[in-house]
C-alpha cells in the first residue's frame, strides 16, 4: 500500500494489467481529511445519509472523483446485508443503488465506492477475468460471509479464478478495539478461534480466512492493518458513539479499472 502525499489517501495500482494489457486497476482509500464538511463530518465525509449537508457531501464526492480520475461513482446505500449489485454497462451519471453491500463490475471507468466507518472496505481485482468488486464488510457482513458470496458471484458470472483474485482490506476496526460483549449471541462459534482476548476479536483475520476458504492466495491479500478507532485520521463509528452519540462521517474507498 502506498501513502500518497498529503497523507489523506492510501492506495496504488495493482501490478498486473488486465489480460489483454489494455487496462490497469487502481484503488484509493480516503481518510477523513481534505473535504468540505464541518462539525462531526469534518471533513471528507462521503456518506449522504448520515445527517451531513448534502451539498457538502456531493462536493466531497467530486473531490474523490477528481483524485481517482473518473467522471462518475457507483456506490450503494448500504444496509449491513449481503446483496450484491452487478454493473455490466458504463455509467451515465453518479449512481447510488439501494440496499446493497457489494458492487461488482467488468466495465472500465466504473469506479466502485464503499462507504465505511470501522467496517471494512474489501476491494477485489481479477486481472485475468478483468473484473473488480468493492465490498462493505462490517461484523454483520462477516457473519453472513459476504466476502465468500462476492467471490462466488465473480466465479459464476465472470469465470473468475479465485487464485487470480487480489484483495485489499481497508483501514477498519482492529483487534485492539473489536470488543463484542454479546459475542455469544452475535457471532458464530467458528469466530472463537479469532478471539484475541476476552470479548475481543480479529475481524481482519476472519476476512483473510473467508477469502482463503474461497481459494484466494494469502500472498494476494493486502491487509492495511490500520485501526480506524485508534487513528484520528479516519471516521470511526465506535469512536463517535463515545464522543458524539454515534454521529460521524463515512470514509470512501474506491476501486476502478481504467484504460491505459
Ligand atoms: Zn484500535
Amino acid at each position: 500500500m502506498v501513502k500518497f502525499s498529503g497523507n489523506d489517501v492510501t492506495g496504488g495500482n495493482f501490478p498486473q494489467l488486465t489480460i489483454n494489457g489494455r487496462m490497469r486497476c487502481s484503488y484509493m482509500m480516503f481518510n477523513c481529511e481534505g473535504g468540505e464538511s464541518d462539525g462531526n463530518f469534518k471533513s471528507l465525509n462521503v456518506g449522504l445519509h448520515v445527517g451531513d449537508d448534502a451539498q457538502a457531501v456531493l462536493a466531497n464526492r467530486d473531490i474523490v472523483k477528481r483524485r481517482v480520475g473518473v467522471s462518475y461513482l457507483l456506490s450503494a446505500l448500504q444496509v449491513h446485508g449481503s446483496d450484491i449489485y452487478v454493473q455490466k454497462e458504463p455509467l451515465t451519471g453518479d449512481t447510488e443503488v439501494q440496499n446493497y453491500d457489494a458492487l461488482i463490475t467488468n466495465q472500465g471507468g466504473v469506479a466502485l465506492m464503499t462507504q465505511h466507518a470501522d467496517c471494512q472496505a474489501v476491494l477485489l481485482y481479477d486481472s485475468v477475468a478483468c473484473v473488480i468488486a468493492s465490498v462493505h464488510n462490517g461484523w454483520k457482513g462477516s457473519v453472513q460471509n459476504i466476502l465468500g458470496k462476492v467471490v462466488g458471484q465473480m466465479v459464476r458470472e465472470f469465470s473468475s479464478e479465485p487464485a487470480h483474485i487480489q484483495a485489499v482490506i481497508s483501514p477498519s476496526l482492529g483487534p485492539c478495539c473489536a470488543e463484542f460483549i454479546h459475542h455469544q449471541k452475535e457471532l458464530p462459534p467458528e469466530f472463537l478461534q479469532f478471539q484475541v482476548k476476552e470479548n475481543y476479536f480479529d475481524f481482519w483475520q476472519i476476512s483473510v480466512k473467508q477469502l482463503m476458504d474461497k481459494g484466494l492466495l494469502q500472498e494476494n491479500i493486502i491487509l492495511s492493518g490500520q485501526c480506524t478507532v485508534c487513528s484520528d485520521e479516519y471516521f470511526s463509528y465506535r469512536k463517535a458513539v463515545r464522543c458524539t452519540g454515534g454521529v460521524t462521517g463515512r470514509n470512501g474507498s474506491v476501486i476502478v479499472l481504467r484504460d491505459i
